[in-house]
């Protein structure tokens, strides 16, 4: 089934606000998971509800809170997420980055503590409209790991998400935002609640055999997946749980930590203003020159030119904002799940997509 932006958009901020959110912070988590799904996330889109509403609860999700700065030391600020709505105090802590670049010229801001914070690319892209470059290392923790290090048979660590992103002058930002598995672990619940196998190189059994069954991940004997780029993805996955993790949240994956089974992403993100770097004209034309000579290379396949990272999901919103964002059964029926176990009152439950 198809279901348009609007429409979804209002159902989950009915969800947030039913669960005791208030109207402009269900708005916000709500467009951010729509957001998600028209960019073609939909791993980090409104099937990420069923999972906010279950940790909100058994009262780890605390809507309610907002990001409270805890330190600062001139461009660094330390930012709790209390548990927060991820998408609510990480939009917030963007807010105090930017104060501060342009105070600065560059900031970092460490926010820990955030309930999932969904996509990361759109704090990239709320830097970017700023006009700043930003960098984001992201760890996730409160659960067991997911994701094997290079060369070995078991899991240690979760999907830690990278992004970095570069503004435009008049034009849609560049967006490099990724996990730093092989494919994000959403992507494989999609798959697995839709039925089908993953691509070939994400997964591996619990024997370490390569396997493209998406149940390796939710049905025992478990097996993980894999990081993107062998040991290259390895080695930056590792720097996003000692960035995001040891810096700034002093808290990583390894087994010392508690995993109350509830998803806590901490961000070390660095904000950097291109006029510090001796002006944006020539920033900006450099970026436009390389942009243009990346699209400007002969495709190995016609019919696939080359792409700038952000130019997908670009592409995507454009086709899901005219047909509609695809929602299947499983997770359609997890979110009519969702608005039931907080109470939304049944005529304001659509009985199906529009
Ligand atoms: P992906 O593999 O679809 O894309 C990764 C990057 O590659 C994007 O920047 C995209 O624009 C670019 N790209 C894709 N195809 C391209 C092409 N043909 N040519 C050039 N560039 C191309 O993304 P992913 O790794 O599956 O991650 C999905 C989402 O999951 C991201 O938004 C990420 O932030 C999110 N995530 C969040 C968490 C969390 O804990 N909050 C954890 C993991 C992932």
């Amino acid at each position: 089934m198809k279901i348009h932006a609007e429409p979804l958009t209002k159902f989950s901020t009915e969800i947030f606000v039913a669960g005791g959110a208030t109207e402009a912070d269900a708005r916000t988590t709500a467009d951010h998971l729509v957001l998600a799904n028209l960019k073609g996330h939909d791993s980090h889109g409104v099937g990420m509800i069923p999972s906010y509403v279950h940790s909100l609860l058994r009262g780890n999700l605390q809507v309610s809170a907002h990001a409270k700065i805890e330190s600062e030391h001139g461009a660094v600020t330390l930012v709790d997420g209390q548990c927060g709505l991820g998408q609510v105090v990480a939009k917030e802590a963007m807010d105090i980055a930017i104060e501060k670049t342009k105070e600065h010229g560059l900031a970092s801001v460490g926010l820990h503590n955030a309930h999932h914070i969904g996509r990361i690319g759109t704090y990239g892209e709320q830097c970017a409209e700023a006009g700043l470059v930003s960098i984001h290392f992201v760890n996730v923790v409160g659960h067991g790991p997911i994701v094997a290090p290079f060369g070995g048979k078991e899991a240690r660590l979760q999907t830690n998400p990278f992004c970095c992103a570069v503004p435009r002058e008049g034009k849609l930002p560049i967006v490099l935002d990724m996990a730093t598995s092989f494919i994000a672990a959403g992507k494989v619940r999609v798959a697995y609640n839709a039925g089908h196998d993953v691509r070939e190189g994400s997964l591996i059994d619990h024997e370490g055999t390569p396997t493209n069954a998406a149940k390796t991940l939710f049905e025992a004997p478990r097996g993980a997946l894999l990081p993107f780029g062998s040991y290259k993805g390895f080695g930056l996955a590792f720097m996003c749980e000692l960035l995001g993790g040891a810096l700034v949240a002093h808290k990583t994956m390894q087994p010392g930590n508690e995993r109350p089974g509830v998803s806590i992403n901490n961000m070390f993100s660095v904000t950097i203003d291109p006029v510090v770097f001796g002006g944006t004209d020539r920033f900006a034309s450099e970026v436009e020159a390389m942009v243009e000579y990346m699209h400007d290379t002969s495709p190995i396949d016609e019919s696939l030119p080359v792409l700038i990272a952000g130019e997908p999901e670009q592409q995507r919103m454009e086709e899901r904002s005219r047909d509609g964002i695809p929602i299947d059964d499983t997770t359609w029926k997890e979110l009519m799940n969702s608005a039931k176990a907080v109470g939304l009152a049944v005529e304001q439950i659509p009985t199906e997509a529009s």
